[in-house]
């Protein structure tokens, strides 16, 4: 069995495609700056098929380990100011003005992660 990594149902090793929701795994979004599927986050959040990507975040399909249950997870990493070595979950912030222009923009962030993206998924 293996593990679908939308919606973590597992199903048959053999499939290509998720039976429960219909994710197939050539789907899978791929860009250096992305997390890999299968990171896990905090020791409790394990990373999986990125289900939305924009100027200045990215969007994870996740399991959450302690609540056993699906969740999203949204990264702030603003394409403009920052990036990422792939393989690695820390970002790197471009010096200067970026840097302030990311700090800004990552405090507007916090506060709009305060609503409710369980509806991305
Ligand atoms: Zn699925």
């Amino acid at each position: 069995m293996k593990r679908c990594l939308r919606c973590f149902q597992n199903y048959e090793e053999n499939k290509t495609e998720c039976p429960w929701c219909g994710f197939q795994e050539n789907q899978q979004l791929k860009e250096p700056q992305y997390l890999s599927a299968g990171t896990v986050l905090q020791n409790r959040y394990e990373i999986g098929a990125v289900v939305g990507a924009g100027g200045f975040g990215i969007t994870y399909a996740a399991w959450d380990r302690v609540l056993e249950q699906r969740v999203a997870i949204k990264e702030y990493m603003p394409g403009e100011f920052s990036t990422r070595t792939p393989g690695e979950t820390r970002v790197s912030v471009y010096g200067g003005e970026k840097e302030e222009q990311y700090k800004n923009g990552r405090d507007k962030f916090y506060e709009e992660s305060q609503r409710d993206y369980s509806g991305d998924l």
